[in-house]
């Protein structure tokens, strides 16, 4: 079986504890590949490197595949978004978050089956910002064609190869609304950069919050799969975060390895530990966040023993 090379950034904050959880369902799922663990973020700061090390971005654009937990930017001290920093510097320029209901999550909302398809390189993350004079900021919002026509051509492409129905194109406040009225009739929502930033949030919490959400950074070079959510100090170190939106992170991973390299058995992998986690979540098997009592470890744990044969 054919063995793939991938990075691994563990970040910073619940980082490690979540990327130790999921390696270790994907090790028991038997997925075929091998880890090239590199640093960014806090992480490498205090590793006595830069913010975003260059071995880092080399690492990723030889292996073209990276999985990662969220990563602390300094605030204050002039450092540039470690996340934006990555998606920019190697054009990763579609943002995909799948958000859906699940089985064993009670939320207010039910049949949300959706998919935010983000333009992640411009708009006000483009980063041209000054002060103008003093108590007076500006940040550029930079809108090219080149870059929207992509992103759209990009969205049409993925909902036709993944056999969704609709994608939505409505002016943002309208759209905000409809989609609170009746998030079930939604299919794949092409969003601007900052829009699809708090759109995905938004959708998040109809399913039941960032634990669950997963997300990929995709360009036509490479790919960077991480949750939705940040390093969450508020419960770093305490072993008790949610893993799942990592994992689910890491079955898109997979399924992305057995689209562009051809890999049947990524495509199985992934199909067994969906329907573990799946299994694990109906099983009443659930971390705080979810409203369950369980470890980040012991939900792994209840992950593995559900793992089809
Ligand atoms: P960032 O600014 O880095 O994107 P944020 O301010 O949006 O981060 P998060 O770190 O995503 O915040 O955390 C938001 C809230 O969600 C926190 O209360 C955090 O504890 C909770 N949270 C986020 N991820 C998880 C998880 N995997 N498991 C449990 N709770 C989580």
């Amino acid at each position: 079986m054919a063995t793939h090379r991938v990075v691994l950034i563990p970040g910073d904050g619940i980082g490690p504890e979540v990327t130790a959880a999921v390696t270790r369902i994907m090790e028991a799922a038997c997925a075929p590949i091998q880890w090239v663990e590199r640093r960014a973020g806090l992480a490498a700061l205090e590793g006595g490197q830069d913010v975003l090390p260059q071995e880092t971005l080399d690492a990723i654009t030889q292996h073209k595949v990276a999985l990662k937990g969220p990563c602390t930017t300094p605030v204050g001290k002039g450092f540039a978004s470690i996340n934006v920093q990555l998606r920019k510097r190697l054009n990763l320029y579609a943002a995909v978050r799948p958000v859906r209901n699940l089985a064993g999550v009670p939320t207010r909302f039910t049949g949300v089956d959706l998919v935010v398809v983000r333009e992640n390189t411009e708009g006000l993350y483009s980063g041209i910002e000054s002060e103008v004079t003093a108590g007076v900021v500006t940040s550029l919002k930079v809108a090219t064609k080149t870059a929207c026509e992509r992103i759209a051509r990009w969205a049409f492409a993925y909902a036709s190869r993944r056999g969704r129905r609709e994608v939505t194109e409505l002016i943002i406040d309208a759209g905000c609304m409809r989609l609170v009225q009746d998030p079930a009739r939604f299919d794949v929502l092409l969003m601007e950069n900052l829009y699809g930033d708090v759109v995905s949030d938004l959708c998040a919490g109809m399913v039941g919050g960032l634990g669950i959400v997963p997300g990929a950074n995709i360009g036509d070079d490479g790919a960077i799969f991480e949750a939705v959510h940040g390093s969450a100090p508020d419960i770093a170190g305490q072993g008790i975060a949610n893993p799942l939106a990592l994992l689910m992170s890491g079955v898109m991973m997979l399924n992305h390895l057995a689209d562009t390299r051809g890999d049947a058995a990524c495509r199985r992998v992934a199909q067994r530990i969906k329907e573990a986690y799946n299994r694990a979540l109906a099983d009443g098997k659930k971390t705080r966040d979810l409203g369950g009592d369980l470890s980040t470890d012991v939900f792994a744990q209840a992950v593995i023993e559900r793992l089809p044969a």
